[in-house]
C-alpha cells in the first residue's frame, strides 16, 4: 500500500517536471540560438513523461507496450532521419493523424469501459469522452487530407460542389447535436442507443476531417495544419481528463494553445484572414483568375562569372533565401560565399520573411545548420528599409515573398501579404531554375524589372560556381 503510495508520488513528481521542461523548452524555442536547448529539454520532458506512465500501477501487463515501443521506433527513427526538411509540412500532419487516432482509439475504449461500469462515467467524464473521440476523429481524416494535398497524392486545389456548406453544416451540427445529447443522456450508464449514438457521432466526425480540408487550396495547408495540430493537442487534454492523467492535461493544452498561436501568426504573416483560410481559395481559382500573365516581357540571365563579379565586388549584400534554396539544399554554399564577401570587405546580412520556405522558421533552422551566425539573420521589418542601400540583393530561390504584387496589384491572390522589399535594391540577382512560378502560382513582376539578373540553375550548384569565382577575383 505505501509503495503504491509512493509510486503514485514518484509518477506525479515525474508529470510535474516534465511540465516545467515542456514549458522551458517551448521558452527556447522562441529564440535561434536557444531553439536547440529548448528542443532537448522538451525531449527529456517527454522522456520523464513516459518514465512516470510506464511506473502507473494500472499497467496490467508490459507485452503490448514493449510491442507497441518497438514498432513506434521501427517507424519513427527512419522518419526523422529520411524525411527531408522540404517535406516537413507533410511529415508533421501524419504524426498528428497518428497521434489522434490514439487520442479516438482511447476514447473509444474509455466509453465501452465505462458504459457498464456501476454509476456509469458521469457528466464530467462523458464531456472529456464525447470531446477527445470527437476532435481526435476530425483530426485523423483532416490530418490524412492535409498529407495527402501536401504530398500530391489529392489535388492541391480546393474541390467544391453545389450544396457542400449546407452539407458541411448539416454533418457538423449533425456531430455536436449527437455529442451533447451523449453528455445529457448517457452520463449514468450506456444503453443501446446509446452506443449507436456514439458510433454515428465517431463517422460524422471522421467525414467533417474530411469535408473541411476538401475546399482549402494546398497553398493553405500549413496553416491548416498547424490548426488540426491545436486540435489534436485539445482532443490530448481531453484525454488526460477522460482518465485521470495529469500530463495529458498539461501537454495537450500547451499543444492546443502554441498551434492556434502559431495558425493565426501564420495567417497574418500572409495579411489573410483565418476565416479567408478555412473559407478562401488561395492558389486555387482565384489566383488562376486574376494573376498577371507575363506574355510579352522578357527577363536578362546573368552566368555565375557575371554574377561572382557584382557580388564579389558589392559592399553591402542583403541575402534572400526562400524555398528553392531549402529544395536544393544551398545553405553550406551560401554561408560560404557570405564569407568571402565579408572577408574582401563586404557586409552581408540575410533577410528573413515570416512564410519563406513550407513551413515557420524553416530558412532560420537551415541557416543555423549551416553555421550562419544568427547576428546575421534579420526579420522583415529590420531589414525591410535597408533594401534602399544595399547594391546587391540576391534572391536564393524565394518567389512569393518578394512578389511586388503583394502592394501593387489589388486583384493578386497575394495582395496585402506583407514582402520583402528587393525591388529598392540598386540590382537584384535572382536564383531558380527557370520561370516556374512559387507555391501561389503567380507571375512575379520582380524578374522583369530592368534591374534584375536571372541567374539560371540549381540554386546550390550555381552558388558553387559562384563561390570558385569569387575565389579567383
Ligand atoms: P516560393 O514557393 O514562392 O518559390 C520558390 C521558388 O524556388 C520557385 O519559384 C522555384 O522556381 C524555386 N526553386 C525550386 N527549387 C529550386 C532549386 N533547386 N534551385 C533554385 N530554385 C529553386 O517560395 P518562397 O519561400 O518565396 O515563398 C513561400 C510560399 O509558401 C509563400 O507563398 C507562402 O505564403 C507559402 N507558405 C509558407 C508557409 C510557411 O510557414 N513558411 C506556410 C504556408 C504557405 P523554379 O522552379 O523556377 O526553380
Amino acid at each position: 500500500m505505501i509503495d503504491q503510495q509512493i509510486g503514485a508520488l514518484f509518477v506525479q513528481v515525474a508529470y510535474i517536471g516534465a511540465s516545467a521542461a515542456f514549458i522551458l523548452g517551448l521558452r527556447g524555442l522562441t529564440k535561434p540560438d536557444t531553439a536547440r536547448r529548448g528542443m532537448q529539454l522538451a525531449a527529456f520532458g517527454m522522456l520523464l513523461a513516459i518514465i512516470g506512465t510506464l511506473l502507473n500501477h494500472e499497467i496490467v501487463s508490459y507485452e503490448f507496450i514493449i510491442i507497441g515501443l518497438v514498432v513506434g521506433s521501427a517507424i519513427g527513427l527512419p522518419m526523422g532521419l529520411l524525411v527531408p526538411m522540404t517535406a516537413m509540412p507533410q511529415r508533421i500532419a501524419i504524426s498528428h493523424m497518428f497521434g489522434a487516432l490514439a487520442v479516438t482509439l482511447v476514447g473509444i475504449a474509455e466509453f465501452i469501459y465505462t458504459r457498464d461500469s456501476a454509476g456509469g462515467p458521469g457528466v464530467v467524464k462523458m464531456t472529456a469522452i464525447g470531446f477527445e473521440t470527437l476532435f481526435g476523429a476530425l483530426t485523423i481524416t483532416g490530418s490524412f487530407m492535409a498529407f495527402g494535398k501536401l504530398q500530391g497524392f489529392i489535388p492541391g486545389r480546393p474541390i467544391t460542389f453545389p450544396g457542400q456548406k449546407l452539407i458541411n453544416a448539416a454533418v457538423f451540427f449533425g456531430a455536436v447535436g449527437l455529442y451533447v445529447t451523449l453528455v445529457l443522456t448517457q452520463s449514468g450508464g450506456s444503453t443501446e442507443a446509446g452506443l449507436i449514438m456514439f458510433a454515428v457521432m465517431t463517422v460524422l466526425a471522421l467525414v467533417i476531417g474530411v469535408t473541411l480540408v476538401l475546399p482549402i487550396g494546398g497553398a493553405d495547408m500549413p496553416v491548416v495544419v498547424s490548426l488540426l495540430n491545436s486540435y489534436a493537442g485539445l482532443a490530448a487534454s481531453a484525454t488526460g481528463f477522460a482518465i485521470g492523467n495529469n500530463i495529458l492535461i498539461v501537454a495537450g493544452a500547451l499543444d492546443g494553445a502554441s498551434g492556434f498561436i502559431l495558425s493565426i501568426l501564420m495567417s497574418k504573416a500572409m495579411n489573410r484572414s483565418f476565416a479567408n483560410v478555412l473559407f478562401g481559395a488561395f492558389g486555387g481559382e482565384k489566383a488562376a483568375a486574376s494573376a498577371k500573365s507575363a506574355e510579352g516581357l522578357t527577363t536578362r540571365s546573368v552566368t555565375p562569372e557575371d554574377a561572382a563579379m557584382r557580388i564579389g565586388y558589392a559592399r553591402n549584400v542583403i541575402i534572400v533565401p526562400g524555398y528553392g534554396m531549402a529544395v536544393a539544399q544551398a545553405q553550406h554554399a551560401v554561408r560560404e560565399l557570405a564569407e568571402l564577401i565579408e572577408k574582401r570587405g563586404g557586409r552581408v546580412r540575410f533577410a528573413i520573411h515570416p512564410v519563406a520556405g513550407r513551413m515557420p522558421g524553416h530558412m532560420n533552422v537551415l541557416l543555423a545548420e549551416a553555421n550562419v551566425p544568427y547576428d546575421h539573420l534579420f526579420d522583415l521589418d529590420e531589414i525591410n528599409e535597408e533594401f534602399h542601400a544595399c547594391d546587391v540583393a540576391l534572391v536564393l530561390g524565394a518567389n512569393d515573398v518578394t512578389n511586388p504584387a503583394a502592394k501593387s496589384d489589388p486583384g493578386s491572390p497575394i495582395y496585402g501579404m506583407p514582402i520583402l522589399n528587393v525591388q529598392d535594391a540598386e540590382q537584384v540577382i535572382v536564383v531558380k531554375r527557370g520561370m516556374a512560378t512559387g507555391f501561389a502560382g503567380i507571375e512575379n513582376e520582380l524578374f522583369y524589372l530592368d534591374k534584375t539578373s536571372m541567374l539560371f540553375g540549381d540554386a546550390k550548384s550555381v552558388l558553387s560556381q559562384v563561390v570558385t569565382e569569387v575565389k579567383g577575383l
